[in-house]
């Protein structure tokens, strides 16, 4: 560490060891007391695939849904996500449930075309250097989930972080989703130490992604539980119908009765180590 361990107060850094910043996302607070869930399919697909996953993320207990209708893929032939057509989606979620709604934004258009119709903007692993970006959700006062790039250090997380900090936006939900290693069998290498390295470090609430971590489903419970005890403020979590046929990431998605029984498991281990889910 260098920026950070130095004697200059950034916006992120702790004003005193038990400085916390709870981030506020409608009737919801991410970094409060609450262990919370943001639930749903990697991208949106269809209406009838989004209402199911919807349903199934409510049912768990989770209080956001992921829908992502820009997708950021490494080829450019897989699926994109349905992009603007996906608003009155969007608009369906909302009248059908009663989850608040998170999406990936990787362009300024994107901020534009999408801005009114969330309540929270998604910064991805590849967007996290996309500083002209972040300047620009540091303007609006949306609450922000920045992910971890896949190769950053913890210094350069929380710089990009203080990029929407110091524009001005200061609800800003860090998340780890696994960085790049040598190792190839999980999709990224979780690095869960980063939770508790960031809370020292930093006011703001840490949430992890089990999802894009693992890669594979059968990982993915195990790095949620992981998450909640080592004292993450919640989880990012894919969740789809029917994941055989998901046209972006099946293998890291959970269907809707494996992901009901880890959310009854969580809140039993949420229990047991002092955690309100
Ligand atoms: C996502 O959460 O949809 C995603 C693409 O994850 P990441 O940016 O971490 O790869
Ligand atoms: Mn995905």
């Amino acid at each position: 560490m260098t920026v950070l361990d130095g004697p200059d107060q950034l916006h992120v850094s702790k004003q005193s060891p038990d400085h916390r910043t709870a981030v506020r996302c409608g009737d919801v607070e991410i970094g409060g007391d609450e262990f919370l869930v943001i639930a749903g399919p990697c991208a949106i697909e269809s209406l009838e695939q989004a209402l199911q996953a919807a349903r199934a993320a409510e049912e768990g207990g989770a209080k956001l849904f992921r829908a992502s209708l820009f997708k950021p893929r490494t080829s450019p032939y897989s699926f994109q996500g349905i992009g603007a057509e996906g608003i009155p989606i969007l608009e369906a979620i909302r009248s059908e449930t009663d989850l608040l709604l998170e999406t990936e934004v990787m362009s300024l258009a994107h901020l534009d075309l999408l801005h009114d119709h969330v309540d929270m903007l998604r910064i991805g692993t590849r967007c996290m250097r996309n500083y002209e970006l972040l300047k620009e959700v540091g303007k609006s006062r949306k609450p922000v989930l920045l992910k971890r790039g896949m190769s950053a250090t913890l210094e350069e997380f929380l710089l990009a972080a203080e990029y929407v900090l110091v524009n001005g936006n200061e609800n800003v939900v860090l998340c780890e989703r696994g960085i790049r290693t040598f190792d190839t069998y999980a999709r990224n290498t979780l690095d869960i130490l980063a939770v508790p390295a960031l809370k020292e470090l930093t006011h703001l609430p840490v949430i992890v992604d089990p999802s894009h971590s693992a890669g594979r489903s059968s990982l993915v419970a195990p790095a949620s539980k992981a998450a909640l005890a080592v004292g993450a403020d919640g989880i990012l979590i894919e969740v789809h119908p029917n994941p055989a046929a998901a046209l972006s990431d099946g293998d890291q998605a959970l269907a809707p009765p494996a992901f009901l029984t880890l959310m009854s498991e969580l809140r039993d281990l949420a229990t047991v180590t002092g955690r309100v889910f």
